[in-house]
């Protein structure tokens, strides 16, 4: 009978079954491979805090007569190392639950501009520490269905990026327009821009350019993997165009009308 049933079938499709099962075992083996870089990347990024924290404490655990001077300057670049420890975590746990979709999106009507301006305002202080010029420009009212808290995340990712990775004196600006169905939001730097070879890897997890990865800007390297989930959940997408030296523009577009998954509302 199974004689029968493989006669029925023929020949051809069992190799295509053959193909098709082939193509989904190499699938899982990709996603597993990318899982285990992405457990062994956390555990790197984890410890590497904690290797700087544990030098310092026994620094001052084993030394005699420590004046009270460098206890403090210990204790402070204690204090920041578990802050890089907190922010590294909150990033992965905002990662994981958009990955996981656990939180589904809270759509709303969402005025672009006020949005982007409420964002700008609280970046202003970092702007002016650093005396970079903040531009802001948009031209008409901009409603968009998009969930506000989670995109305030992502638009702040950017302009942060643009802030931090540009000298002191510099301008970052940030653009916002639309056509009938569509946003579109620019956010443009001065700074010190990002190698061609780099520019389709910076939204990868973890990943941070040559440029900046030894710098002390504080950064987690999840950010704009985190503003990339969030575009893509929105059905919107995002571009870099960058020269080094130069500076870059993050351009992002997002319909206005939210596309629910699955058909209408
Ligand atoms: P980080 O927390 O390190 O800023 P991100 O995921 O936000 O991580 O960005 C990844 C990397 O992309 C950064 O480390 C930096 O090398 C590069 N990058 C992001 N935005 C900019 C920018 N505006 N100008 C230059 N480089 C940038």
């Amino acid at each position: 009978q199974l004689d029968q049933k493989v006669n029925v079938i023929g020949k051809d499709e069992i190799a295509e079954l053959g193909n098709a099962f082939n193509h989904m075992t190499d699938q899982l083996q990709r996603v597993e491979q990318s899982r285990q870089e992405f457990v062994s990347n956390v555990s790197h990024e984890l410890k590497t805090p904690l290797s700087s924290i544990k030098v310092l404490t026994e620094s001052l655990m084993f030394q005699e007569d420590v004046p009270v001077e460098m206890y403090k300057e210990f204790f402070e670049d204690i204090n920041s190392e578990v802050d890089r420890l907190n922010n590294i975590i909150s990033d992965l746990l905002t990662l994981v639950r958009l990955d996981q979709r656990e939180i589904p999106l809270n759509i709303a009507n969402v005025d672009i501009n006020e949005m982007t301006q409420n964002i700008l305002k609280r970046l202003t202080p970092l702007a002016k520490k650093k005396e970079i010029k903040l531009i802001y420009e948009s031209h008409k009212d901009i409603i968009a269905e998009i969930d506000e808290v989670k995109f305030t995340l992502a638009l702040t990712n950017l302009i942060e990026n643009a802030i931090k990775y540009t000298p002191s004196g510099g301008e970052v600006g940030v653009v916002i327009q639309s056509d009938l169905q569509d946003a579109f939001i620019s956010v443009q730097d001065t700074g010190i821009g990002i190698a061609k070879e780099e520019q389709s890897r910076i939204f990868e997890r973890f990943y941070r350019t040559d440029k900046t990865r030894n710098r002390e800007t504080g950064g987690t390297g999840l950010g704009l993997a985190i503003t990339y989930k969030t575009v893509i959940m929105h059905n919107g997408s995002i571009q870099v165009e960058s020269e080094e030296g130069k500076g870059s523009v993050f351009s992002v577009q997002f319909p206005l009308r939210h596309v629910w998954e699955g058909g209408t509302k």
